[in-house]
């Protein structure tokens, strides 16, 4: 897909975060590639090792949301939350629960300088901003400021814009000109990735000398709506199929990175949680 072009969603990025209940479970049999192939009883099956995930129904989704995510969402992260429902592309935003699981995780990891890659009405970026210190930085990047100025005015409200520094542009060019200055380097405690999956691998790159030894990568969508283990000709939409290829790398080149520990988490459409250690 063009850059630039924002007249259809997932034209930068086909990010679905889909429930994680109404996704594949990944039991169909496929090779490590992905693609359609006999199923191989013997090799890495899960069967006796527990679940094959955890949340095994809508109505179990639907359970967590209504237990531990909506009472304590946040009443500007519910505005948002319902400024995007309305909007074409609102298949793009994290879902409540992982806007949850972040929160926590900056508050886990101590988080104050951080990155987000792919705003879009800035559901993460809220979510974010409502977890850091008052003196913490979001470096937000996006291509599309009409639809981060959907969600900034909820962000002004919450009085959190001053932790906020969007930048409106393409990631990588900018990734690389942060690269140029030293004070950059192993600088951010987190960086949430959310955005044109077929550049993941590149950002990979470079965010690994831009976040602090000790610090986190996530990377959202690393599930890819359960089609990784699709067979070739299932039914996805023409994005899924398109992107599934560059996610199926990007898990295979986190998995064998040594430069750091990983964690995929299944929530949302996936994250993976990077740490890195050396
Ligand atoms: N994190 C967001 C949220 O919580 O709502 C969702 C981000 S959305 C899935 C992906 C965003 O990445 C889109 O807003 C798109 O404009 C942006 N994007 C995709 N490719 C990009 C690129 N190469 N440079 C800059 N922005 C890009
Ligand atoms: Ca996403």
């Amino acid at each position: 897909p063009q850059h630039g072009n924002t007249t259809k969603p997932y034209s930068h990025d086909p990010s679905a975060s889909t429930p994680a209940s109404s996704q594949q479970n990944g039991n169909t049999p496929h090779d490590q590639n992905g693609s359609s192939c006999v199923v191989d009883k013997k090799k890495g099956r899960h069967a006796g090792a527990g679940h094959k995930s955890i949340l095994q129904s809508d109505a179990l989704y639907q359970y967590v949301l209504e237990t531990s995510v909506y009472p304590r969402e946040n009443p500007y992260q519910r505005e948002l939350r319902e400024i995007t429902e309305k909007h074409p592309w609102n298949l793009m935003t994290t879902p409540p629960d992982e806007g949850q699981f972040l929160m926590l995780l900056m508050k886990l990891i101590n988080a104050k300088n951080t990155m987000e890659l792919g705003v879009y009405t800035g559901y993460s970026l809220l979510s974010t901003a409502l977890a850091l210190p008052d003196d913490g930085k979001i470096i937000a990047m996006d291509i599309n400021r009409e639809n981060y100025e959907l969600g900034a005015p909820v962000i002004e409200k919450a009085g959190l814009s001053h932790k906020v520094d969007f930048r409106e542009g393409l990631i990588l060019p900018q990734l690389d000109e942060m690269l140029l200055e030293e004070r950059n380097l192993g600088f951010f405690d987190f960086i949430f990735v959310d955005a044109d999956k077929d550049n993941y691998v590149k950002y990979h790159e470079r965010l690994i000398k831009l976040v602090k030894v000790g610090g986190v990568i996530g990377y959202d969508n690393t599930l890819w709506n359960g089609s990784l283990v699709a067979p070739e000709d299932a039914p996805y939409p023409k994005y899924i199929c398109h992107y599934r290829p560059f996610v199926l790398e990007l898990n295979r080149v986190l998995a064998g990175d040594k430069r750091i520990e990983i964690s995929q988490v299944p929530i949302g459409d996936g994250l993976t949680l990077c740490r890195r250690i050396k």
